[in-house]
């Protein structure tokens, strides 16, 4: 049954220190759900699974804003940065193209309109689009509370389905992430029912850096395939100090079938989510082919 909007109280903290006074007051009795966006809040609100009924609107808190270049090609993304507005940094799209590739694929216009970084993170959805991008990028979370603040490497974020190793009484305020090898293949796609406004079956994100010696750098990071984003580390080694060719692309793709063992659900079937996910790969692999024969 829907949420009555009557019974909801938002609270609007001042800034940062004073937001994070409100939620960790909050944790003795029922603690302030933190909104963002609130393109999934609201989702839980219509279908009547939302737990609490008091939020702490985070719209207001300019620090948790910007995307900040640092030192070597580096990013520090605010936590309550949209979709829209990430497509819209020329420089970051140079360094991550397939952040803003996802960013592109998160429902329609209106939601990346609305839906933040940070949302897509804490709501730790397996289908998340952009967790697969943050993932292969090595990716860091900053998170704060009145205790203190604290990195979390995104690799260590999810301790199982929708589990997130944030206390309580923390926010994500930021997201930092390190650039990819100069050269490298940077490779995003998203497969779902339809091209648009579709959740995935299959999301994946791979990047891969060739050496002297073969690929020195590879990244493969894969959504809707398990209780939680997972790099599929078998297929990585069957690709390092490889050159792409269609004899290792088969021998990644077998490494695959050992990595990841996709479910049956209510939007596909364990079995086609495999074989897409080899589809995948072999084009990411196909396309790293391409470059470093032109190159
Ligand atoms: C029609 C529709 C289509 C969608 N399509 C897609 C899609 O294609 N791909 C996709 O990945 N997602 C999709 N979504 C899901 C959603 O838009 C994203 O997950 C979005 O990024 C959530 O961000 P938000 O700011 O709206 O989060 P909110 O709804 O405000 O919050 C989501 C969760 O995160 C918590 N939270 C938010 N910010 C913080 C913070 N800074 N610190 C701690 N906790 C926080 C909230 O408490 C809540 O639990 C879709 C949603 C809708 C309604």
């Amino acid at each position: 049954m829907r949420t009555a909007v009557s019974t909801l109280s938002v609270e609007r903290p001042r800034d940062l220190k004073h937001a994070l006074k409100l939620l960790a007051d909050s944790c003795a009795s029922e603690r302030l759900t933190p909104m963002a966006g609130g393109t999934d809040l609201f989702v839980y609100l219509n279908a009547g699974t939302q737990q609490g009924t008091r939020f702490l609107d985070l719209g207001g808190l300019r620090e948790l804003r910007g995307v900040r270049a640092g030192r070597e090609g580096s990013f520090t993304l605010g936590a309550l940065e949209n979709f829209r507005d990430l497509q819209r940094h020329a420089a970051l799209a140079q360094a991550f193209p397939s952040l803003i590739a996802a960013a592109h694929q998160v429902g329609a216009e209106q939601i990346q309109n609305r839906a933040t970084l940070g949302g897509n993170i804490a709501n730790a959805s397996p289908a998340g689009d952009s967790l697969p991008v943050l993932l292969a990028h090595d990716a860091r979370v900053q998170v704060q509370s009145v205790r203190g603040s604290r990195l979390v490497a995104f690799a260590e974020l999810y301790t199982g389905y929708r589990q997130l190793a944030v206390a309580p009484d923390e926010l994500i305020t930021a997201i930092e992430l390190s650039a990819a090898p100069a050269g490298a293949v940077h490779f995003f796609r998203k497969v779902g029912t339809r091209a648009a406004q579709s959740i995935s079956k299959v999301v994946f994100a791979g990047l891969l850096h060739l050496g002297r010696g073969g690929a020195d750098h590879v990244r493969l990071a894969w959504g809707s395939v398990a209780a939680t984003t997972v790099r599929s580390a078998n297929t990585e080694a069957a690709l390092l100090r490889e050159k792409p060719s269609l004899a290792v692309a088969d021998r990644a793709r077998a490494a695959l079938k050992t990595d990841i063992h996709p479910i049956d659900d209510i939007r596909s079937e364990g079995d086609y989510r495999l074989e897409v996910a080899g589809n995948l790969l072999a084009q990411f692999l196909r396309s790293a082919h391409v470059k470093y024969a032109r190159d």
